[in-house]
């Protein structure tokens, strides 16, 4: 057996884990076997690019010995910060990891690129418009993902924006670009490396500007896109170096980050360049018409105790939920309801909270079964026969303003008819309003309460209340 044929089989293996990984995270029940697997896949590839570059097959290297404790340093110091951070990280803060660690993708693949353009080796054409256009995408991915995270994060709490930013963009963009023809063109690769510089300064710039005018709250839909972005820059540096498993692991990232980025759009009734471009999600951008009526609040145990005699309780999860940490009280909750008869489900809207499938790993972190958890369109209709519609700390995703109000910057959402249960309370700490910025008139409706206060502490009233009657 040769060197390359192990290695050939090491990457293959690889690949073939990233696959599997990926398929097995298309369901809640499998994903988190999917994640390991993915994981072990990522080990494998570490381990292939090892043998590589310094094992049984070393490329002829003057400082081999030097290289190898680079390298272990570098994994020894990722994997040290990746173990503690992962550790530490609150569920609501999970948008911002991942922003980060996609940044970090990004970033390597500009300087798989950044080691070929500084060399200043000549290279073919085709090649140099590879390396260059990895190069691009990854650096956006890199300089964007980390604005995104600095809005998630609170960092940076502004969007700024000044007039003709799409122009400036643009000319960014272009001279950028410029740039990259000029040294594929003029220099075949041997340019110097201010020019090189320019070039990734260029690209850099661009991500930031791209993303510094977007509103926080759009900012999973970005990350997914940059997500997205990442794949591809890999994949492209992948063909650079002529890795196999680094173009599939990139195609793999950079198929799952487009239908993701479409997936979110879709579910939130918006085009992707709207949230690139609109500015949707900005505190300023509202709208929505004048409600009649008034939020009518009801005390816990009063809705405790009319729950606990209903026949059938749809209960909707939203981002307040995340915030409150309120699920393992609520399957508390859920369970005596459960023991005195009550039909109960989780009604999950594809958007709720803050990231793709927040809500479904939301509950199943308390233990929540998936069998019931439903969706949108599975769970609907039944709404109509329900007793209660429990809604707790969302908002967006039941505004009944999405079907009716074509003013609201969200018309056109698909949303859960809470609004057609027979009784509607609603769980929030007081009058604010969604991720839209826009009031919602299910609050106002004649056969909606309000249970106000921050859900960990209203769902352990309504548990005391429940166990109260016995
Ligand atoms: P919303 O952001 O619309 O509303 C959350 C509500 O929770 C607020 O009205 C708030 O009211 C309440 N709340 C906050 N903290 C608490 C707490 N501790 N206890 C009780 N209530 C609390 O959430 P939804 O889940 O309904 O909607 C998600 C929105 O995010 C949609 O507009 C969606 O488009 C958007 N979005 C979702 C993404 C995703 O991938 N899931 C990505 C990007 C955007 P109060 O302050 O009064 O308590």
């Amino acid at each position: 057996m040769n060197a390359k044929f192990i290695i050939d089989a090491t990457d293959f293996a690889a690949a073939l884990l990233f696959i599997l990984g990926l398929k097995r995270m298309s369901s809640p029940v499998t994903a988190r076997s999917g994640i390991v697997i993915a994981g072990w896949g990522v080990l494998v590839a570490t381990l292939a690019s090892f043998l590589y570059v310094f094992g049984i097959a070393p490329a002829a290297q003057p400082h081999l010995g030097v290289n190898l404790g680079l390298g272990i340093a570098a994994l020894a110091i990722g994997c040290g910060w990746a173990w503690w951070s992962g550790q530490r990280v609150a569920m609501t803060a999970m948008p911002q990891m991942v922003a980060l660690y996609n940044g970090m993708g990004g970033g390597a693949a500009a300087c798989i690129a950044a080691v070929e353009l500084f060399s200043g080796e000549a290279h073919a054409a085709s090649r140099l418009v590879i390396t260059l256009l990895g190069a691009l995408i990854g650096a956006v991915s890199l300089s964007g993902s980390l604005i995104a995270w600095a809005k998630l994060d609170g960092k940076i709490n502004k969007t700024l924006h000044v007039a003709g930013q799409q122009a400036i963009n643009t000319a960014v963009l272009a001279a950028t670009v410029a740039v990259g023809v000029y040294i594929i063109v003029a220099t075949g690769g041997e340019s110097s490396a201010a020019l090189t510089g320019v070039f990734f300064v260029g690209a850099l710039a661009f991500g930031v500007l791209m993303t510094l005018p977007i509103g926080g709250a759009d900012m999973p839909v970005v990350i997914s896109l940059y997500n997205a972005f990442t794949g591809l820059a890999v994949g492209l540096e992948g063909y650079v170096l002529q890795k196999p498993v680094l173009m599939i692991a990139g195609v793999v990232v950079g198929a799952a980050g487009t239908l993701l980025t479409l997936v979110m759009a879709r579910a939130m009734n918006r085009s992707v360049s709207n949230v690139l471009f609109s500015r949707f999600g900005v505190a300023e951008v509202g709208g929505g018409g004048e409600i009649k009526g008034s939020m009518k609040p009801v005390e816990a145990s009063d809705a405790a105790v009319a729950m606990r005699y209903a026949r059938k309780v749809l209960i909707i999860p939203g981002y307040g939920l995340a915030v409150a940490q309120a699920q393992y009280k609520l399957y508390e909750f859920v369970k005596l309801l459960q023991a005195a008869g009550v039909e109960v489900k989780f009604a999950v809207h594809p958007v709720a909270g803050r990231m793709p499938g927040h809500m479904d790993v939301l509950l199943a972190e308390a233990g929540v079964p998936y069998d019931m958890m439903h969706e949108l369109e599975e769970v609907n209709e039944e709404f109509q026969n329900a007793d209660v519609a429990l809604v707790i700390g969302a908002n967006d995703v039941v505004n009944p303003a999405a079907r009716t109000d074509k003013s609201s910057p969200i018309y056109g959402m698909p949303i859960l008819n809470a609004d057609q249960a027979q009784q509607v309370y609603v769980i929030k700490r007081g009058q604010g309003k969604g991720y839209s910025g826009v009031e919602n008139e299910l609050f106002f409706a004649d056969n909606t309460n309000m249970v106000y206060g921050d859900a960990q502490q209203v769902l352990t009233k309504f548990i005391a209340a429940v166990k109260e009657l016995g």
